[in-house]
């Protein structure tokens, strides 16, 4: 049987959407890559919406897959931006007060990356610090935890492996 626990809840500023994720997440990390830096400036930019990423320009984030996060509260209220009309990847912000919750894909990949900002309660300790050839200049990052230039390694294995396990059904 899958144990449902840990269950996690995250909410949006004002608490009118909310999302329920459980079970153990694929991965926690902060991720300084263009698009996440892009991304976060593109929901700053909306009108009352708070800081997205981190001063030093990383925007956390925790890995669930798709089958084991949903939006119980608020769906409605729930809209995707993206980058480039063509990207399949869509930054979903909570149109009440602008808080960034998720980024998930129109097709393919079948993880769904929650900002870790909007969780509440017990959270999943950070593991690593990714994608960090693209940190701001001048940003010198703390060694709390490893930081990787591109992808951790074991990061792509992991989505693999949480891949083949949904696909067994567990
Ligand atoms: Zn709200
Ligand atoms: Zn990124």
């Amino acid at each position: 049987m899958m144990t449902r626990a840990p269950v996690l809840n995250a909410t949006c500023a004002c608490g009118r959407v909310e999302l329920e994720a459980f079970g153990k997440p694929i991965a926690s990390a902060v991720c300084y890559c263009d698009d996440c830096q892009k991304g976060a400036r593109q929901i700053e930019a909306l009108a009352n919406a708070a800081a997205v990423a981190d001063p030093d320009g990383g925007t956390a984030c925790i890995l669930y897959r798709r089958d084991r996060i949903a939006c119980t509260k608020g769906a409605d209220l729930l809209r995707p931006y993206k980058l480039k009309e063509t990207s399949v990847t869509n930054r979903v912000v909570a149109a009440c007060c602008s808080s960034a919750m998720f980024v998930n894909f129109d097709r393919g990949p079948h993880w769904v990356s929650a900002y870790r900002a909007r969780f509440h309660g017990e959270l999943p300790p950070l593991q690593a610090r990714i994608c960090t050839k693209f940190k701001p200049e001048g940003v010198v990052l703390p060694n709390d935890v490893p930081s990787y230039r591109g992808y951790a390694p074991g990061f792509l294995f992991k989505l693999v492996a949480s891949r083949v396990a949904m696909m067994l059904g567990r």
